[in-house]
Order: structure tokens, then C-alpha cells, then sequence
């Protein structure tokens, strides 16, 4: 109890350090901005490569300003990450996106398969799999046509609490992606623990695709990989047709990107699915 007691001033600590560079006016307006629900979903259509089938859809967090301009993710969610905001934006990512995916069910008469994004940090809040298993019940969804993207770095964060997690959310049904694949520490051993059934390959490995042979061998070298643990592969950022076809030269299952769309407000769609 001791050494754990230890731990725990160690990690706020060093929670303190990292806040220490913080921009303290951007972390107080994040903090009304989740109590106000200011935020907006934004949902990126993903694609069967083949076939040019949608599948289904990311949903990307917005943050709209009085001025009409749009402040995006990759601004806030470090700080949300670095501060724990994460874990009350996550869950009010969760709630809406599932509240959401009930409504379209209701229009269009099916479950439209939607990926959210889980940073590793929502896995050291304990109830990450209570709100995940409560808000689909309540809005009576199918487990299995939600996935939630992680990246390797969340089985590098911890060892057993988050294992579990993943162990109960695989046996409710959940699935699993890959996010960022190759960007970080990869480790093929900690792949398997993920129960992940699509590995996401990271837009640094697709957006020169089509001039670099480099990349080319490093893409078909993943998919190689993937198929031989059993993984789909989906690329991120296509935007341009040649692209998408060596893509599928080279065995990739689906992709998204500029080429089909950007993310869109919820009204724009759902018009990709016809009535
Ligand atoms: P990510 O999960 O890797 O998401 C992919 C990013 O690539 C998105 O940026 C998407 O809009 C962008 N993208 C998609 N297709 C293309 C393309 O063809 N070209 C280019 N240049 N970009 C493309 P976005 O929406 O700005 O999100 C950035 C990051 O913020 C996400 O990276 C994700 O890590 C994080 N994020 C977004 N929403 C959430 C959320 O609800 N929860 C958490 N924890 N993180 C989120
Ligand atoms: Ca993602
Ligand atoms: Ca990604
Ligand atoms: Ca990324």
C-alpha cells in the first residue's frame, strides 16, 4: 500500500510538471466549453477499397467558436489528455455518438457501424467500460458495429487494469482498431492482447504513397503482417485515386480520406446513406 501510495503522489506530480507549460486560459475555456456541451461530432465516411462501398464512419470532435471558425482536435485534446478533461469529453463523446447512431437507426433502419477514437488516458478512469456497456444498452445498441480506435501506446501506459478492460469490453462485443499503426513503439506481442480486428494505417505512410517506393514496401509490408495475425487493414488519409488503387494492389480492405470526404456534420452525413 505504501509503494502504491508512493506511486500515486509520483504520477500527480509529474501530472503537476506537465501542467506547468499549460496555457491556463485555453484549459479554464475547455473546461466551460465541456460543461456547456460546446462541442460538435463530426463523422468521416470509410470506404470498402474495392468495391467503393461505404462501411461505416469515424467520429472526429469539433470545437466551434462564436466566429464561425472551428478549432480542431489536434488543439485541445492534448491539453484535455494532459489535464483529465479527457475522461468527461470522452464520455460525453460516447454518450453523444451512441445517441446519435440510435437516431440514424431509426431513419434508415440500421445500425451504421461507427469507429470513436479512445485516448489511453480514458482507460485509467474505471468506469471507461461501465459508460461503454450502460450507454449502449440504453440506446439499445449492437456491441459489435461499435469499434473503438486505441494505439499501442495504451498497452505500453499500464499492464493489468488495462488488459482487463480490453478482456470485458471484448467479451461485450466491442471491437477493436489499431489507430496510428507504425507511427509509435510498435511491438507485434502487445498487437495480440488488443483483440483488434483492423489495424489503421497511419496517414504518414499514405500520403506520398504513390511516389515513394519506399512507402509502397513499408504499406505492403504491414498488410503482409496484418493478414498473417488476422487483421483488416484500413488506410487513412487517401486523397487521390492513385492511390486508393495501389492500395489495392497491394491488399489493402478500406480506406478513408480526402479523396471520398472530409469529416462532415452529422446533416451532411447521413445523406450518404440513401433513404
Ligand atoms: P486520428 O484519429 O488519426 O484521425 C485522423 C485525422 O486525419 C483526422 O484529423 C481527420 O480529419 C484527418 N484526415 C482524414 N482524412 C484525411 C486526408 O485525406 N488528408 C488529411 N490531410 N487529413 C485527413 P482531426 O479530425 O483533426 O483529428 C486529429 C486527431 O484528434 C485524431 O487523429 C485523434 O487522435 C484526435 N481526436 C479526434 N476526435 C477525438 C475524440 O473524440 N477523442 C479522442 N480521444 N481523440 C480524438
Ligand atoms: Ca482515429
Ligand atoms: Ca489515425
Ligand atoms: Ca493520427
Amino acid at each position: 500500500a505504501k509503494a502504491a501510495g508512493r506511486n500515486a503522489v509520483r504520477h500527480y506530480r509529474s501530472d503537476l510538471i506537465k501542467l506547468q507549460n499549460t496555457n491556463f486560459s485555453l484549459l479554464q475555456q475547455l473546461r466551460d466549453a465541456i460543461e456547456n456541451q460546446e462541442f460538435e461530432l463530426y463523422f468521416q465516411p470509410k470506404y470498402q477499397l474495392k468495391s467503393g462501398q461505404i462501411i461505416g464512419a469515424e467520429v472526429l470532435l469539433r470545437w466551434p467558436q462564436a466566429d464561425g471558425s472551428i478549432i480542431p482536435p489536434d488543439q485541445f485534446i492534448p491539453l484535455a489528455e494532459r489535464s483529465g478533461l479527457i475522461i468527461e469529453l470522452g464520455n460525453w463523446v460516447i454518450e453523444r455518438t451512441f445517441a446519435q447512431i440510435a437516431e440514424w437507426k431509426q431513419v434508415i433502419g440500421q445500425q451504421i457501424p461507427v469507429a470513436i477514437n479512445i485516448s489511453a488516458i480514458q482507460f485509467r478512469d474505471d468506469n471507461l467500460v461501465s459508460q461503454l456497456t450502460e450507454q449502449a444498452e440504453k440506446y439499445h445498441l449492437d456491441a459489435d458495429k461499435i469499434e473503438l480506435e486505441l494505439t499501442e501506446s495504451l498497452l505500453l501506459s499500464d499492464t493489468f487494469s488495462v488488459q482487463k478492460q480490453l478482456d470485458t469490453l471484448n467479451e461485450k462485443g466491442f471491437s477493436f482498431s489499431i489507430d496510428d499503426f507504425g507511427t509509435g513503439y510498435s511491438n507485434l506481442r502487445h498487437l495480440q492482447n488488443f483483440h483488434a480486428s483492423v489495424l489503421k494505417i497511419d496517414r504518414a505512410f499514405i500520403c506520398n504513397l504513390s511516389t515513394s517506393e519506399r512507402d509502397q514496401s513499408l504499406v505492403a509490408a504491414i498488410v503482409n503482417m496484418s493478414r498473417a495475425l488476422g487483421l483488416e487493414t484500413i488506410a487513412e488519409g487517401i486523397e487521390d485515386e492513385a492511390t486508393r488503387e495501389l492500395l489495392i494492389s497491394l491488399g489493402c480492405d478500406q480506406g478513408q480520406g480526402y479523396l471520398w470526404s472530409p469529416a462532415l456534420p452529422v446533416h451532411n452525413f447521413i445523406q450518404l446513406y440513401p433513404a
